[in-house]
């Protein structure tokens, strides 16, 4: 049976499953009796934790998750104290996963919890420090959107070291020592596909169909992910700000060739006063130019100011765990071969 196989582990791994929920009471129950039937699949080589991040729902996701734990102690959940955005969720998540595995992955189902079975053979089995789902296909996703987001992880690709692959999405299983990392970068302006991207490690692409929600709509508008995608490129790349530069140097060199062409028209023909119309044109643009370019260091400016403020990524009413994370720290992928 897929998953029973074995990987020779000395001691039994542990599996958290870190699962942001932000007004998913329509899909918390069908997500928690599809993980627990992969939890039995892959009873033999690994135990689950699984940990619910309640970023201030106002629907009755919190409850579930407290009747779940009721029923269940392998369920643990953090509860925010208002809606921190997804990035924050993940970050609550994997700061107290007690895992010496630890997946991030979707509440609505879009994202296969069966995948887990095939990602933990990637890095038990085969030596991937890290196993990500990445989509096949966008079905059921609107095209406008499709295309803006294809369009902009290339420009990311090309601005920045960031590789984000294409149809990437944010469901992967990785090792305590790539979890590590990934906490030690501790900015606010989390941009988490960016970070998994920089911290490197030996990652497998595990392909699969996109699947709609289970049920609940979507917490993403255009606009959002608009916002999000710039977030991205200001967070990893400082090539618009050589871009700025760039503006700057072509206006000086046309600034200059336009000098030196008024100068010898003055002395050929005179200097009869007109020309007011191209004057106003180009006081236009250029004031149109700097206003742009004092936009890009305001964005920068912006993210340095939240940054120096150093406020905590999120803050939690409820934290409800086991308690054991040292304990499971000592399991190291070297006690397997
Ligand atoms: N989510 C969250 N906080 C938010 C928005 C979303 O924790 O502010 C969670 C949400 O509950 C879900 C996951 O992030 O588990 C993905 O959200 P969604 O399905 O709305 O995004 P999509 O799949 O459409 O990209
Ligand atoms: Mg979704």
């Amino acid at each position: 049976m897929e998953g029973q196989e074995n990987y020779s582990n000395t001691k039994k791994d542990k599996i958290t499953a870190v699962v942001p929920c932000y007004n998913e009471e329509e899909v918390i129950d069908l997500f928690y009796q599809e993980i627990c039937r992969v939890a039995e699949q892959m009873f033999e080589q690994a135990d689950f934790e699984i940990l619910f991040v309640n970023d201030g729902s106002v629907d009755k996701t919190l409850e579930k998750m407290k009747k779940l734990r009721q029923q269940d102690r392998r369920v643990c959940y953090i509860s925010f104290s208002r809606n921190f955005g997804k990035e924050a969720a993940m970050y609550a998540g994997l700061e107290h996963a007690t895992g010496n595995l630890v997946a991030v992955i979707d509440a609505d189902l879009q994202h296969p919890p069966k995948l887990l079975i095939e990602m933990y053979r990637s890095i038990r089995s085969e030596g991937y420090d890290s196993a990500a789902a990445c989509r096949v296909s966008r079905k059921g996703e609107p095209k406008l959107r499709s295309f803006v987001s294809r369009k902009f992880y290339r420009v990311l690709a090309k601005l920045s070291k960031i590789e984000v692959v294409d149809g990437e999405v944010d469901y992967r299983l990785m090792s305590r020592q790539m979890v590590d990392a990934v906490l030690k970068m501790s900015e606010r302006n989390r941009f988490t596909k960016g970070i998994f991207s920089w911290v490197g490690f030996h990652t497998k692409w595990i392909p699969y169909k996109n699947v709609e929600r289970a049920a609940g709509k979507t917490k993403w508008s255009f606009w959002k992910l608009l916002k999000y995608s710039l977030e991205g490129i200001i967070g990893f790349s400082t090539v618009p700000l050589a871009l700025v530069s760039g503006i700057g140097v072509l206006f000086c060199i046309g600034a200059f060739i336009t000098i030196v062409y008024i100068i010898i028209k003055t002395l050929l023909w005179g200097d009869p006063v007109g020309g007011w119309p191209s004057l106003a044109c180009m006081v236009l643009g250029i004031s149109g130019v700097q206003l742009f370019c004092m936009g890009i260091l305001g964005q920068y400016l912006g993210k340095i100011y939240l940054e120096v403020k150093n406020r905590p990524i999120y803050l939690a009413s409820i934290v409800e765990m086991n308690h054991d994370r040292e304990e499971m720290k000592e399991v190291k992928p070297e006690d397997s071969v």
